[in-house]
């Protein structure tokens, strides 16, 4: 099962059976919920971290890399962040940074790349992309072009199980990335992305009992049967319900309507180990849990839990 970097190493799970920290945080607001620390790591200091910007800024520039954000395939990759080094956990997420033409990709904690990475800039926002099951399906496609194809595989953990994000990590990632860009867009008075509106109501207000979707131009009937069901971001109990269950709001820790938004460097990460732990929660067995687990695992309620598991359950 999916989960996020070191920093998403649950706690509450049951310390016989997985190390964690045992860092329990108040359920609410999520956005406040300290995020564990990248295992092992130790902060590197300042020139080391700006060699590794401009290594990275060097590299993404002559490499047309992408960072893909992906679910290990398991514990064995491990962070390439100076002071780091540590393993990433096959519970959590990680950024494979690859290039054209690189056998290895490289592999780093979310946190441990946000301290690298300047998202605060479209260079950076635009090279990330979710690993959902289009894109997995793509990348394998052009690595069967390529000859040394079986070695590719090997080294980007291809063989070992799919990468790909549950549903609910991409829509968050998604949606991290289309609001990151859109302050940018306005921070620099450029002209902001067009969206279909029917499509931006689609994304954010399916699975409310008062929404009456449109399926968009040119979308074929299973994906916007997808979209509306499968992948719906809200969660209701009917017509009555007044406090409807909501993906956004539960994990997503600003409102990007302001340019300082754009300076805070650990939303992405703290977004996904939120979503990471309670899936953790919601989808372990119980006498994994210890007894702060299981409250917080009970106060995520019925139907939070039904969402989780909706949206834990394949990928976009
Ligand atoms: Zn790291």
């Amino acid at each position: 099962m999916p989960a996020d970097s070191p920093n998403t190493s649950p706690g509450p799970v049951d310390q016989r059976k997985r190390s964690g920290n045992g860092d329990l945080e108040e359920r609410e607001p999520k956005r406040s919920r300290k995020t564990e620390s990248s295992g092992e790591s130790q902060p590197s200091d300042q020139a080391a971290i700006e060699s590794m910007r401009s290594k990275l800024l060097k590299h993404s520039q002559k490499n047309n890399a992408l960072f893909y954000i992906e679910s290990p395939a398991s514990s064995n990759s491990k962070c390439r962040f100076d002071g780091c080094q540590s393993n990433i956990r096959e519970e959590g997420f990680r950024v494979a940074v690859v290039k054209e033409n690189c056998r290895s990709p490289l592999y780093y904690h979310v946190d441990c790349f946000e301290k690298i990475a300047d998202f605060s800039k479209t260079e950076y926002v635009n090279r990330l992309q979710p690993m959902d099951r289009g894109e997995w399906h793509s990348r394998l496609q052009r690595m069967a072009h390529d000859p040394s194809t079986q070695l590719r595989f090997g080294a980007m953990g291809l063989m070992d199980g799919n990468t790909c994000l549950d549903s609910g990590a991409s829509i968050l990632i998604y949606h991290w990335i289309r609001s990151m860009r859109s302050l940018i867009a306005r921070r620099n008075g450029d002209p902001e992305e067009h969206i279909d509106p029917h499509l931006l109501d689609i994304l954010y207000k399916s699975g409310s009992s008062s929404f009456k979707p449109t399926k968009p131009d040119g979308m074929d009937d299973s994906r916007y049967d997808r979209l509306i069901h499968n992948f719906a971001p809200i969660e209701s109990d009917g017509v009555d319900d007044k406090k409807e269950w909501n993906l956004f709001e539960q994990y997503v820790p600003c409102k990007f309507e302001d340019f300082e938004d754009l300076n805070r460097t650990d939303s992405l990460s703290s977004m996904l180990a939120a979503w990471s732990l309670d899936k953790v929660l919601v989808l372990y067995s119980p006498d994994r849990l210890t007894d702060e687990g299981k409250e917080l695992r009970e106060a995520i309620g019925e139907k939070g839990t039904r969402a989780i598991k909706r949206l834990t359950s394949g990928a976009l």
